[in-house]
């Protein structure tokens, strides 16, 4: 069975963010595999110990692979890192379109991606992905079970107050949620090998990609301007005593705040 993950390294959360200015960001530099592309790599992984064959992960980034050591580090066999200088001010769309140039011609039974990645949190990356290939996906699934002779996996996703399975013949994309799996702890002899193991790097030329149709270039989504959350006003203390100072408080909720 071939799989490919597409795995993204995303600031930690306790990562500091900061405006730069209104086109840029300044990110601490501390960065950790999306936990949902963790879920991804488990599926994968999961699915090769059951019908063998090969995981392989994918990223599309011009300065860190950490999520591909992370994927080698649990037990994927191959790492790609897809990267050109074009790719900058790349969008959903065209980061879709770079994996789908480069997965078209691969023959594989299952693409897994995380259901958002939790930077950005578009949720889009995965199901465009599919779509470009033409193949069937599933957003957000919590089980997956595959018979390899009918071609056919089932999946399940939550809804509202329930449950949905579903039946999808492969070749197909899933995107990965929580409860599909507990993501693997890599033993610490497995980091270390994958500190050293050789990632392939992959540019725009060889998928037949020109540069217009990329990046800033080709992007549909262009980001106008970044905001810094609102200063927050000084905290009132109220001094009154009960139940005068319950009175007072709801009078600057409804007033000032505005919020009942
Ligand atoms: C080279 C590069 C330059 C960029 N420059 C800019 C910029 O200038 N301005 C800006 O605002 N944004 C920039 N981005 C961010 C980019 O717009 C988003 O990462 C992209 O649109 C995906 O959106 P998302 O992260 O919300 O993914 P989602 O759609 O939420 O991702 C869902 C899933 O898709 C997969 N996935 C998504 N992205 C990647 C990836 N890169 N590699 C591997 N798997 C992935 C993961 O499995 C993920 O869980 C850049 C990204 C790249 C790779």
């Amino acid at each position: 069975m071939e799989i490919y993950v597409l795995v993204k390294q995303v600031p930690d959360p306790e990562a500091m963010v900061k405006v730069k200015s209104d086109m840029e960001l300044e990110i601490e530099n501390k960065y950790f595999t999306s936990y949902f592309d963790e879920i991804a790599i488990e599926a994968g992984l999961k699915l090769k110990e059951k019908f063998g064959g090969k995981v392989t992960v994918l990223t599309v980034d011009n300065r860190r692979i950490d999520a591909l050591r992370r994927g080698i580090s649990m037990g994927a066999d191959e790492a790609i890192q897809i990267t050109d200088p074009a790719l900058e001010g790349s969008d959903q769309f065209t980061t879709a379109r770079v994996f789908s140039a480069y997965l078209k011609d691969k023959p594989f039974d299952f693409i897994l991606a995380g259901r958002q990645a939790m930077d950005d949190d578009a949720g889009i990356v995965g199901p465009a992905v599919a779509e470009c290939l033409g193949i069937p996906h599933v957003h957000s699934i919590v089980g997956l079970e595959v018979d390899d002779q009918k071609k056919e996996a089932k999946v399940t996703r939550e809804v509202e107050n329930g449950r949905e399975n579903l039946t999808c013949p492969f070749p197909a994309l899933f995107t990965c949620q929580k409860g599909l799996n507990t993501p693997r702890i890599p033993l610490v002899m497995n980091v270390m090998k994958a500190m050293k193991a050789q990632i392939k790097k992959v540019d725009l030329a060889s998928l037949g990609l020109k540069p217009e149709e990329v990046g800033s270039l080709g992007a549909k989504v262009k980001v106008q301007r970044y905001l810094p959350p609102a200063k927050r006003p000084p905290v009132k203390m109220i001094k009154d005593d009960f139940p005068e100072n319950v009175k007072t408080l709801v009078k600057l909720l409804r007033e000032e705040a505005k919020v009942i």
